[in-house]
This record gives structure tokens, C-alpha cells and sequence, in this order.
């Protein structure tokens, strides 16, 4: 049996608790349990950079998992933050692979990392480490092999100059090497705005669902960046009400509903939303702010044993990848509180992200229109998907969407069959 321990980390532990859980619960073949805790691949780079005034030469760590690439291609983020790890990486790989399986898309979980501070890189820094770290992955990455996309310290930028150091080094213009890329080099609009976007579209059904309504609702937001963002923009555009949103230069309140498209004026030129004229500093924890819905859009394990049962919120959407650990989740299954998991509530990024990808290799662009409706269509149809099977099995959104999701994914390794 394989070493697990190779990729010992809490978020690894946590992935696999759920994933033990509903092998259990769905009878899954024992062979297929067993290999789907482990990544096919798992690449750990290490390389050189320099700082712009620097006085010693420093290694920097990075890493790309495979989780599964029966599929189709694999797909997933590159995170930059200090703490990225091995079994953090390869934890998000796999959530990356429920939640490919979860909207139909055609591909397999993969997560990138680099272990360092993207807050203390200077521009040229940053391309820097993205262009040598892109070099260090060549053998793996590929239009029809793996494809990154941003995540935590990454943005549009990044893939510009991840797209721009593949296309070098393969001789010829290669867009479909990354997506999330900026619209110039064949990105688009809809896929910024998508996991923010997805993640309102699916609240707004679940609301239905419980026969309360989306407009007119308390909305609480943890993060500003590029998801928090843009799940602030839908729900005001919704008509619901943002009463606090944070970021990490402070959090700002106003229980009348913060105008949204002032913020984003007000953040563009001041980096963060602290001092926004129209709503007063936050001085209490944003995750306790009472609300009808809490959308944690920044980084995960933010809901433990220790705050959970502070939490207002009737609903929580997580925004953000792994926001809740498994003990937290089940305090808020006990207190009632409807959890809109990360493999369903942000799958919009990757689905925006798929047809970004045939887009390219199609070298056909379709316009914003179209791509929104898709984008829209997909996520409710397996919001639609999932709540039936959590009616059926009489269970929570998270058991019912790994359900589907691990099903998808066993099927199509049982159906590939062994090699050799
Ligand atoms: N990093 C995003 C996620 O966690 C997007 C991945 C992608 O678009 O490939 O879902």
C-alpha cells in the first residue's frame, strides 16, 4: 500500500475524512477507494530566485499534483502563499477532481503551489519566479495534459506570463496552456467574474429552495479578491444587501447594504476596502456578523470547533476552497445552518475555465453573452443535480455532491480499466 504519509498535512486529512466517509456510505469498490487518497502525480520543483536588491540567491519550493487523469486533461490553480505544501496541494487536487465531476466537465483534478509571499514580490519579482517555476513544470503541464488557472496570490497576470514562457519554449502561441488569462490573449470577462458569479447563482436556487429569497437578504462577505468580489457585484445587482465585507487591510459595516460599485472605485485606488466613505469600520469579527448568508471568499480553515457556533448566518456558501473543517461542518449541520460546499459553490471558475479552454484549442472566440448563459445553465443544472440526490439520501449538500462527484470519477476509472 501506498505511503500515505507523503502527503501528511491537516487539509489532506481533512479531504480524505470526507472522502472516507462517503466511500462508506456509497459501498465504493474497494480498489478504487483505496487509489483515489493518492495523486498519479506529484512534481515538487525547487529553483533559484533573486530578489531585486538582493544579497543572497534563494530556493524557492514548488509543486503540481495530479490527482486523476482518467478523464480527460487534468485542471487546477497555481497558489502562491507562504505555507503551500505537498498534502495542501495534493488536497485541493483531488477536490479539484469532485468538483470537475460535479458540473460535467471533462477533466481531472491537478493543484499547483509555489511556498512563497506573493505580497512581498515587486512586480518584476513575481514574473520572475512564475516564469522559472513554468520552466520547472514543463514536463507535466501541457494543452492536452494539464492546465493551470489562478488561485490564492495569482491573477490574470501570472497566466499571461505562464502562457507567454510555454509558448517560448514550445516555439508557437500556446492560450490554451493556461486559462483566466487576460482578454487580450484570449480570456474573457465571463471567467473572471465566474466563481464569484456561480457561487450567487447557485445561493440564489438554494434560497428558493427554502422558500426564502435572495433579494432582500443579509449578504456578509469574507474577502475581497477576485471571487469575494464579483459575489458582491451579483448580489447587489440581485438586490441583496452586503453588510460587511473585509479584506486584509480591515473590514468595513453598513446595515443598509454597502454599494458595491462605489467599492470597486473606492478599492482600485486604494487597495482594500478600509476607509470606504460609505460604512463604518468592522470591529467585530466578520465570520460573527449576524446574517441571512456568510460567504467566507478568502482562504480556508476559517470555520474550526472554535468559532463555529458564533456564527449568525442561516446560510453559508464557501466561496473560498476548504473554508469549514469537518468538525466545524458538523456543529453546523446540528445547528441547522444550509452549507453550500466549495466543490459546488466555486465550480464556476473551472466551468468558466472549460470553455475558456475549448475556446482556444477551437480558436473560435463566443461571445460574453453565450458564455455567461453557459456558464449560469451549468451551475444551476447540477445545483438541481445535487439537491436531489441530498433529498433523496436525506443528507447534507456536501454528502450529496461528493456523492455525485466520486461516483463520476470511479466510473470512469472502473470503465478505463487497469493498464497493464
Ligand atoms: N483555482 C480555481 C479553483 O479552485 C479554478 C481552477 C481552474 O479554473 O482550473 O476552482
Amino acid at each position: 500500500m501506498a505511503n500515505v504519509q507523503l502527503f501528511d498535512s491537516h487539509m489532506y486529512t481533512e479531504v480524505i475524512r470526507q472522502y472516507e466517509e462517503v466511500a462508506e456510505l456509497i459501498n465504493l469498490d474497494p480498489n478504487i477507494r483505496e487509489r483515489l487518497k493518492h495523486p498519479q502525480r506529484a512534481l515538487i520543483v525547487t529553483f533559484p530566485f533573486r530578489r531585486d536588491e538582493y544579497e543572497e540567491v534563494e530556493t524557492v519550493v514548488g509543486y503540481r499534483v495530479q490527482h486523476v487523469l482518467s478523464m480527460g486533461p487534468t485542471k487546477g490553480g497555481i497558489r502562491y502563499a507562504p505555507d503551500v505544501n505537498l498534502g495542501e496541494v495534493t488536497a485541493l487536487s483531488i477536490l479539484m477532481s469532485w468538483k470537475s465531476a460535479i458540473v460535467g466537465l471533462p477533466f481531472g483534478g491537478a493543484k499547483g503551489g509555489v511556498a512563497i509571499d506573493p505580497t512581498s514580490l515587486t512586480r518584476g519579482e513575481k514574473q520572475r519566479v512564475t516564469r522559472r517555476y513554468t520552466a520547472e513544470l514543463l514536463p507535466v503541464i501541457g494543452v492536452e495534459k494539464d492546465i493551470p488557472a489562478p488561485d490564492l496570490g495569482t491573477d490574470e497576470q501570472t497566466m499571461a506570463w505562464i502562457m507567454d514562457t510555454y509558448s517560448n519554449f514550445v516555439g508557437s502561441p500556446q492560450p490554451g496552456i493556461v486559462t483566466g488569462k487576460p482578454a487580450a490573449l484570449g480570456g474573457s470577462v465571463t471567467r473572471r467574474e465566474a466563481t464569484g458569479r456561480g457561487a450567487i447563482a447557485v445561493t440564489a436556487q438554494a434560497m428558493d429552495k427554502i422558500h426564502k429569497t435572495y433579494k432582500g437578504s443579509n449578504v456578509v462577505i469574507q474577502g475581497f479578491g477576485n471571487v469575494g468580489r464579483y459575489a458582491a457585484l451579483d448580489s447587489y445587482e440581485r438586490g441583496a444587501k452586503v453588510i460587511a465585507i473585509n479584506d486584509l487591510g480591515g473590514g468595513i459595516i453598513n446595515p443598509e447594504g454597502i454599494n458595491i460599485p462605489e467599492l470597486f472605485k473606492h478599492t482600485a485606488k486604494y487597495h482594500s476596502v478600509a476607509g470606504f466613505e460609505g460604512a463604518d469600520v468592522l470591529s467585530e469579527n466578520i465570520l460573527e456578523v449576524e446574517c441571512d448568508v456568510l460567504i467566507p471568499a478568502a482562504v480556508g480553515g476559517v470555520i474550526t470547533t472554535s468559532n463555529v457556533n458564533k456564527i449568525r448566518a442561516h446560510v453559508i456558501v464557501e466561496a473560498a476552497n476548504s473554508p469549514t473543517t469537518v468538525s466545524a461542518d458538523k456543529i453546523l449541520k446540528d445547528n441547522n445552518v444550509l452549507v453550500i460546499p466549495d466543490i459546488l459553490a466555486n465550480a464556476g471558475g473551472v466551468t468558466a475555465s472549460y470553455f475558456e479552454w475549448v475556446q482556444n484549442r477551437q480558436n473560435y472566440l463566443w461571445k460574453e453573452k453565450d458564455l455567461y448563459e453557459k456558464l449560469i445553465d451549468t451551475m444551476t443544472s447540477a445545483f438541481e443535480e445535487v439537491w436531489t440526490i441530498s433529498q433523496k439520501n436525506k443528507c447534507d449538500l456536501r454528502t450529496a455532491a461528493l456523492i455525485k462527484g466520486i461516483k463520476r470519477v470511479a466510473a470512469a476509472k472502473l470503465t478505463r480499466g487497469l493498464f497493464p
